[in-house]
């Protein structure tokens, strides 16, 4: 590598953490500034896998719109102030609101960095006591609380989280996901596309359920086209067929499996034919499907957003679960496994285990989950006058302007806050409505530990993470940001808190006396110190059975018909099987390899080439309304409507569109000059707040009724 500096070139190694692949990467570094990105060929989950995301990493880490200092708006616009200045007028403000309306009138929202940023998870919980208040949330209502609610109810807790056994098994079906395009979630499997191919080379099978023929699909041995939001029919369907032609085998799970019969009972209504109806799949594809996945010696049955992000999100997973379970492939290898993690969250006393319905929100009645109130509340509960308004808000690393349902209503709601503090290093769609604005230091300058992503990953590895690039001395972590605010938040209420330890020697402790540390007499004896003499991560071996031991019910056993999700098929037989069918087209979302959320648009790098924010419509629904490939067309919902041009494709069902979401970074205010000029549209400005999974509370992005026309019209 060819530079201008005489300086030496340091060699660090990290894990990216744009997405939940984590892929081990290989950075250079001279002067303070990254020179190379490239993946680490000894990291023992990547293999030196990379995507063109993870490249981008200098640039994005270079990026001249990055923060370094915090800011508080005034009249006449932005003002840089020291970080001390900073917390105290964000304490002051919070304080305030809360004083003079209670301690709920203070919502706090975190989004994906609460799993890619260690910092956050460990010490969120030390601002929350401070902040005492009932209306907090987290991604995990806008992305995944169906899964951690299926784990919960039962397995006992939200964090012990089955996921495939990628490496082994021979029978894979994976529903709503596009993993050729996100890189597996829910399932940390950096390089998925070699490890799926793999799979088909040992002469196992890849079938996709999605409405799209998607990335994926075009790699799968088979795919069925589903009509959006109807897979819980499919599964009902599946299992019911399994009881019906006695399939069902659960093989060393049955001495720990309460609830069997009453689940035979309850699919008993569902059958093929019927499913077939809604669902759009031919019956007798459903029986053969249920009977080949029955008949695999290692089968998973997978499913992601597509089936989390939908009104019946809930009963989805947990019949997909049943299915695992059924068939004898959960805790099998080769099926669907827990990870082992060396940090086990779900052995974390500090961690809620996902309890269910503790409180409620106020306006619409929607159920607390571990904790957290739904996110897809908060529009509302801001905008409704009365008792518990929620009247100031801290947005930490998240842009819930793109990424909640109805943005621009949330826009309208931000906009009436008495009070706003965003932890966040840009000034984007959300954060240009906050009072002041706390940049932490970007990843690449701070220590970390995948607590999140390696408790879902396809094999036990461990790696800590020191920092590549030492940080400004001006700069704060997020973490610090965190206890710093407590700590003055505390002092203005009269609170005593306990001072904290650092989020490395939490993890120090947690490793010694996890699954591998010294304290359990594991031999790897792992310890923080251990780590750092092992840059690159250690391999911890493939996936272990771990049940019925680590199950966390109240008899140890799985509960396979928690009431909650039994009683919710009633919804489903009333408002699927037996409504009239709508005439509308359905909106569902889709990823691409060179987008992350709303986070990598400003990146160059990743933006150029072909338009990223286009509609998938197909050449029939087109043709019926006289549109082109290529036309800007009007998508109008219940609660909106966006301008955007059209593409035909065929590998999208009829009476299915498709927008990607995190684009709309051209809104009066957000400051980010490569986003500008590509700008997109939210597909977030359709999903109506309103239309939820009533079981958790979860916006249903995906099924949302739209009407497509031409730019003139209206
Ligand atoms: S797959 Fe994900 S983790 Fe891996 S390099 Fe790409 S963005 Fe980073």
């Amino acid at each position: 590598m060819a530079t201008l500096s005489d300086s030496p070139v340091e060699t660090h190694y990290r894990n990216c953490h744009i997405c939940e692949a984590v892929c081990g990467l290989e950075i250079k570094v001279q002067d303070g500034q990254i020179v190379s990105v490239e993946g680490d060929k000894q990291d023992p989950l990547s293999r030196g896998y990379i995507c063109p995301k993870g490249v981008a990493i200098k640039e994005m880490h270079g990026d001249p719109d990055r923060l370094r200092m915090p800011r508080r708006r005034t009249a006449t616009g932005w003002q840089e102030i020291s970080w001390s200045d900073a917390l105290d007028y964000a304490a002051d403000g919070i304080v305030d609101v809360q004083k003079r309306h209670g301690d709920d009138a203070v919502a706090d929202f975190i989004g994906n960095a609460y799993g890619t940023v260690y910092g956050i998870m460990t010490h969120i919980g030390y601002l929350r006591n401070v902040l005492n208040t009932h209306n907090s949330a987290s991604l995990a209502s806008i992305d995944h609380i169906s899964h951690l609610m299926s784990s919960a109810l039962m397995y006992g807790h939200q964090y012990l989280l089955p996921i495939p056994d990628l490496d082994r098994t021979e029978f894979v079906v994976m529903a709503g996901a596009n993993p050729l395009a996100s890189n597996g979630s829910l399932m940390t499997a950096p390089g998925i596309r070699d490890r799926l191919k793999a799979i088909k080379a040992r002469g196992g099978r890849l079938v996709i359920i999605d409405p799209r023929r998607t990335e994926s699909a075009k790699l799968a041995d088979e795919h069925h086209a589903i009509r959006p939001g109807t897979d819980a029919a499919l599964a009902a369907a599946i299992l019911n067929t399994m009881f019906e032609e006695d399939l069902v085998n659960p093989r060393a799970l049955t001495r720990f499996l309460n609830g069997l019969d009453e689940v035979e009972r309850v699919v008993a209504p569902f059958t093929a034919a019927r499913a077939a109806e809604v669902t759009g799949i031919n019956a007798d594809a459903i029986r053969q499907l249920a009977r080949d996945f029955a008949g695999a010696e290692r089968a998973v049955w997978y499913g992601r957003i597509g089936t989390c992000a939908q009104t019946f999100g809930a009963i989805t997973q947990w019949l997909f679960s049943l299915i695992n379970i059924v068939t004898g492939n959960l805790d099998q290898p080769g099926g669907c496994m827990l990870n082992t993690p060396a940090v086990d969250l779900a052995q974390d006393p500090h961690i809620d285990p996902g309890r269910y319905n503790e409180w409620q929100s106020r306006v619409r009645g929607l159920p607390s989950f571990g904790g957290e109130i739904p996110a897809s509340s908060f529009a509302e509960e801001m905008l409704a006058p009365g008792e518990g308004q929620i009247r100031a808000f801290v947005c930490i690393a998240a842009n819930p302007v793109l990424s909640f349902p109805n943005g621009r209503k949330l826009d309208q709601a931000f906009e009436s806050l008495e009070f706003m503090v965003a932890l966040d290093p840009f000034i984007t769609a959300s954060s240009r409505h906050a009072d002041v604005i706390l940049p932490a230091v970007p990843h690449v300058e701070c220590d970390h530990y995948e607590l999140a992503f390696y408790s879902f990953a396809v094999r036990n590895v461990t790696k800590f993470i020191e920092p590549s690039i030492k940080a400004s001395d001006a700069g704060m972590a997020d973490w610090e940001i965190l206890v710093a605010l407590a700590e003055r938040i505390a002092a203005r209420k009269g609170i005593s808190i306990e001072p904290t330890l650092s989020p490395a020697e939490m993890v120090d402790l947690a490793l010694q006396h996890g699954h591998y540390g010294e304290a359990a007499g594991h031999p790897a004896a792992l310890s923080l110190e251990k780590l750092k003499t092992s840059p690159h991560g250690i391999d911890l071996g493939p996936l272990q059975s771990r049940m019925p031991e680590c199950l966390q019910t109240d008899d140890h056993q799985i509960h396979c018909a928690p009431d909650v999700l039994v009683n919710d098929l009633a919804r489903l037989e009333s408002d699927l099987f037996s409504s009239p069918k709508s005439d509308d087209l359905i909106l569902i979302g889709r990823r691409h390899v060179r987008s992350k959320n709303t986070q990598t648009q400003n990146c160059q790098r990743l933006m150029r080439g072909p338009n990223l924010c286009t509609l998938f419509m197909h050449p029939d629904d087109l043709a019926l309304r006289e549109l082109h490939d290529g036309d800007i067309v009007r998508v109008t919902s219940t609660v909106g409507e966006v301008c955007l041009p059209v593409t035909s494709t065929e590998d999208i069902s009829p009476g299915v569109v498709s927008i990607p979401h995190g684009f709309d970074h051209g809104r009066d205010g957000v400051q980010l000059s490569v986003s500008s000029q590509y700008p997109g549209v939210s597909a977030n400005d359709l999903t109506d707040d309103r239309r939820v999974d009533p079981v958790t509370g979860m916006a249903a992005y995906n099924g949302a009724p739209v009407s497509v026309g031409p730019l003139a019209a209206n």
